[in-house]
């Protein structure tokens, strides 16, 4: 059942007569001779503020809080986003005071295990990438992706090159081009070969003297390991360019094989994904990169140094640092979930990790895939994309039906209609944190709306507060508030 309430907004709650005053006369004497504001400043009445019993307003607010999906309240699929659960460990580790009442501007001296900390965390994210030269500054993956470019573009430049071009097929996600586009560089899209991975052919004819970078998500965005990652670095390298990998796929391959292995010469990391860091309304996040030594000079400052004969840790600047891409050294607390995380886990316990979402993603493909189709094979990796084409050819039920049909059954959707290589796609990434039963009842439900009436499922969902809101226009124009004039 809908629920009226839950969508009233303070405003329409309102009840004249209910507010408070809290603000007594002013006992401060009248100073002649200061200015004082002008006439034009001042309110000419009071706020047309809501007047509302504190009861109803804590009401209001609880409420709102559970009309959202959240990895803690339901199964959220988000393929390419790694919803995996946060454990809460790690949330009340990061706000031990050590951490949490740490500040910035403190000195070095002050900050010597917390700078050990993040150290340890470049160490770590060394290791796991195989890439040496790491920053841990970038608030997100996208940022990262900027960071990259912008250390890649300054190598060159030092080089007396002058490399004008980055080239990502079209399965990317729309933050390769963005971060390319934003550091400069002219964007090439490759269309790729039928079965999902890069197209040798085709990219060899875009290689010359021009490229700059190929970005890739490996396993791409279709849940396939490019098994031809090795050729195609060396392709790249030949050519005198860079390979960038998108690492928002590392759950996959954690502990089973590196970027820096099959050839990647930079990278991102989502910590928000791979390492259980909350995702929250667009942030915050972290998005540290990962280079190779010759690139490390060129990373932001400042980055964490350790002086073994002093055993001492350093806030320094890379040789030829880009400068800074925000303030201080990064996200820490969102950085510190990551290494506990990390440090829970050990090198065993991320290699399991990746197994285990490779398993459960394999599951619920062969869960799904009689009753939706699955383009790229019957095998994938962390995640795999079905696709509702054979749905909407015979019913007309689309892709965003069945996504918004989901909600009524208690599941958050699959990321819908991206990678855009797929018509009709369901991207679909159960990770390591859920259970056999959870993903049998996902299949379930996704079996039924399948087999439900086309009228049913293209007027869901019926059981959430809104329906379907005007998407573009909730994004541009968004109705805060209810039309009091002054607000
Ligand atoms: C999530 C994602 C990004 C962007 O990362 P943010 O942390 O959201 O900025 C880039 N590439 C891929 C493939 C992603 O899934």
């Amino acid at each position: 059942m809908r629920n009226p309430t839950a969508t009233q907004l303070l405003f329409e709650m309102s009840c004249a007569g209910r507010g408070t005053e809290v603000f007594p006369a002013s006992d401060v004497p009248d100073v002649t001779g200061v200015p004082k504001i002008g006439a034009d400043f001042l309110a000419s009445g009071p706020l047309p503020l809501p007047e509302i019993a504190e009861p109803d307003v804590v009401r209001h607010f609880v409420n709102l809080s559970t009309l959202n999906m959240s990895v803690d309240s339901h199964f959220y699929p988000l393929g390419s986003c790694t919803m995996k659960y946060n454990p809460k460990r790690h949330e009340r580790l990061a706000r031990l005071p050590q951490a949490a009442n740490s500040h910035p501007y403190q000195s070095e001296s002050q900050v010597q295990g917390l700078l050990s900390v993040l150290y340890e965390m470049q160490t770590m994210l060394a290791e796991i990438s195989g890439l040496p030269g790491v920053s841990l500054h970038p608030a997100a993956g996208a940022q990262g992706e900027f960071t990259a470019l912008l250390t890649a573009a300054a190598w060159f430049r030092d080089r007396g090159e002058n490399r004008t071009r980055v080239l990502f097929p079209a399965s990317a996600h729309g933050t390769n081009p963005a971060s390319a586009a934003l550091a400069g560089f002219e964007c090439v899209q490759l269309s790729g070969g039928r079965d999902g991975f890069v197209d040798l052919e085709e990219l060899k004819a875009h290689l010359d003297e021009r490229t700059a970078v190929f970005m890739v998500t490996n396993p791409n965005t279709l849940g396939l390991f490019e098994r031809d990652i090795a050729v195609v670095s060396e392709m790249l390298h030949s050519v005198g360019g860079l390979v960038y990998i998108d690492g928002a796929n590392m759950n996959a391959i954690l502990g089973r094989t590196r970027p820096g292995d099959f050839g990647g010469d930079m990278m991102h990391y989502n910590v928000h994904k791979t390492f259980t860091g909350p995702h929250g309304a667009g942030g915050p996040g972290a998005g540290p990169i990962a280079v190779r030594d010759f690139l490390a000079p060129f990373l932001p400052a400042p980055v964490v140094t350790f002086d073994a004969a002093r055993n001492w840790y350093s806030l320094s600047v890379p040789e030829k640092s880009i400068g800074r891409v925000r303030t201080f050294f990064g996200n820490v607390g969102i950085l510190l979930r990551g290494y506990f995380y990390i440090r829970t886990l050990g090198g065993r316990g991320l290699r399991e990790a990746s197994e285990n979402a490779v398993l459960n993603a394999n599951y619920l493909l062969s869960q799904v895939k009689d009753f939706l189709e699955v383009p790229h094979g019957d095998r994938c990796m962390h995640e795999f994309v079905a696709s509702a084409k054979r749905q909407k050819d015979l019913t007309g039920v689309t892709t965003m039906d069945i996504a918004k049909r989901l909600l009524d059954y208690g599941f958050h959707a699959p990321t819908v209609y991206f990678p855009l290589v797929v018509e009709e796609a369901l991207m679909m990434e159960p990770t390591e944190t859920e259970s056999l039963q959870t993903l049998d009842a996902f299949a379930g439900a996704l079996r039924k709306i399948c087999s439900e009436p086309a009228e049913l499922v293209k007027g869901a969902p019926h059981s959430t507060a809104v329906c379907r809101p005007d998407e573009v226009n909730a994004a541009r124009k968004p109705v805060l508030c209810w039309s009091a004039p002054n607000c």
